[in-house]
């Protein structure tokens, strides 16, 4: 009966990721015939050039042996080596990660990156698995994969549920394959390993001027603006830390768990403290409200930093914010972006929102190239100037073509790829 329901639920989960990759199919599509590009541009690029699956043996501490399923999906090389994280969740499937991939290329052409996009996943729950358990299943990965990734092929880094120790297993696991020190085989590194300064905050910090910039065209005076933040991992975390040193009222927050709500504004620096690694800090507290009240609260900008399809059909009336900044990966379905935009409320898409960690991770693996190490304000700087950019690039493209925030950023990431493919003769 478990078995059943849980086969049950695991297709379920299937059906809602394919999902995902059909919605961003359509977008793809959407974007290329309003750029006039022909037919043969988006059979290129609907799905990855490449997807490889690995089953991964796992020597567990109990002494038994677990095998594990990953996934590397690399969408499209014509800019140059692809790049993007790899996330360890239990609801990882193949057409996610084949999304997650097209999104990583996007981001690179909206932030103009010499990158492809690529993405990685294996199905497994790190939150019920030791520290040694999570280092086999890393180096595991890397044997798996390690014929289609390198420092000039494709380059992981981390995503949902995968940090810095664990970039460090897999950068070690892969030099030990080559036999020579690798450090640009992957990014978001611990500094001592070659990561950058800022890498760990780069996403929030990039969703942070995102913000900034949107409340700016509509008005909003950042000190003072009561936000909501769903999701307290990386992204969401520093980023309500962020918001609250800006003078901005973070009134809700949430994890996997639940949710916090305080008119008032909530205390971030002691929610920091308490949160532990995959970001659960609500478990504490007996005043909690569903995940699905938070999205619903009275606020000036919602931001979604958590997972994907949590604004719908179901509750995109219910939505009071004035902005929607998504700081998490496909948080919004297609449907509700286009009630969201009627409401006039404005939707600062993912692939531009989130931009931010692969930036900082091409200054890491360009640091790495050279050997040759930038100061935090470098980084901050650089990471500035690359996001106004691209806000202002796709804004503009909305306002002059007519079109969605989320439409626009296609219509900007898809350009790149696209006469690069061309130029290499392969359309
Ligand atoms: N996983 C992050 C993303 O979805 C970062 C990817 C990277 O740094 O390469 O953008």
């Amino acid at each position: 009966m478990v078995a059943q329901n849980r086969s049950e639920e695991r297709s379920e989960t299937e059906k809602e990721k394919l999902d995902i990759l059909e919605a961003t199919q359509t977008i793809i599509k959407e974007a290329l015939d309003k750029l006039g590009y022909p037919e043969e541009v988006y059979e290129l690029l609907k799905e990855p050039l490449r997807v490889l699956t690995v089953r991964i043996p796992v020597r567990m501490d109990d002494g038994s042996i677990k095998i594990f399923t990953g996934y590397r999906a690399q969408h499209n090389d014509a800019v140059g080596p692809t790049k993007g994280g790899v996330r360890f969740h239990p609801d990882v499937t193949e057409s996610e990660v084949k999304a997650l991939s097209i999104w990583m290329s996007l981001k690179a052409g909206i932030v103009d990156l010499p990158y492809g996009g690529g993405k990685g996943g294996i199905v497994c729950d790190p939150r019920e698995m030791s520290f040694r358990e999570l280092e086999r299943l890393s180096r595991g990965y890397v044997r798996a994969i390690s014929q289609i990734v390198g420092p000039t092929k494709d380059i992981p880094a981390p995503d949902v549920f995968t940090n810095s120790q664990i970039m460090a297993w897999m950068m070690d696991e892969y030099s030990r394959i080559r036999e020579f020190d690798s450090p640009g085989f992957i990014t978001g590194k611990p500094l001592v390993l070659g990561g950058s300064h800022g890498r760990e905050s780069a996403t929030a910090k990039g969703v942070t001027i995102c913000i900034r910039e949107a409340a700016k065209r509509k008005g909003i005076p950042l000190e003072g603006a009561r936000v909501v933040v769903q999701g307290f991992g990386n992204a969401g975390s520093y980023l309500a830390k962020f918001m609250h040193d800006a003078g901005a009222k973070v009134i809700g927050i949430s994890d996997a768990y639940g949710a916090l709500y305080d008119p008032n504004g909530l205390d971030i620096d002691y929610l920091l403290e308490r949160r532990d690694s995959f970001g659960t800090v609500t478990k504490l507290f007996k005043n909690t409200i569903t995940n699905k009240e938070l999205l619903e609260l009275d606020c000036d900008i919602l931001v979604p930093a958590a997972i994907e399809n949590q604004i719908t059909e179901e509750n995109a009336h219910n939505i009071k914010a004035k902005i929607v900044v998504e700081a998490a990966n496909g948080p919004t379905t297609l449907k509700a972006t286009e009630i969201l935009t009627e409401r006039g409320i404005l939707i600062v898409p993912d692939v531009l929102a989130s931009s931010g960690g692969v930036t900082v991770s091409y200054f890491e693996w360009v640091q790495n190239n050279q050997g040759y190490y930038w100061t935090e304000k470098e980084v901050e700087e650089r990471l500035e100037e690359v996001i106004v950019k691209a806000f202002n690039n796709v804004y503009n493209t909305a306002i002059n073509r007519k079109v969605n925030m989320r439409l626009a950023a296609y219509m900007v990431g898809v350009r790149k790829m696209a006469e690069a493919s061309r130029f290499r003769g392969w359309i």
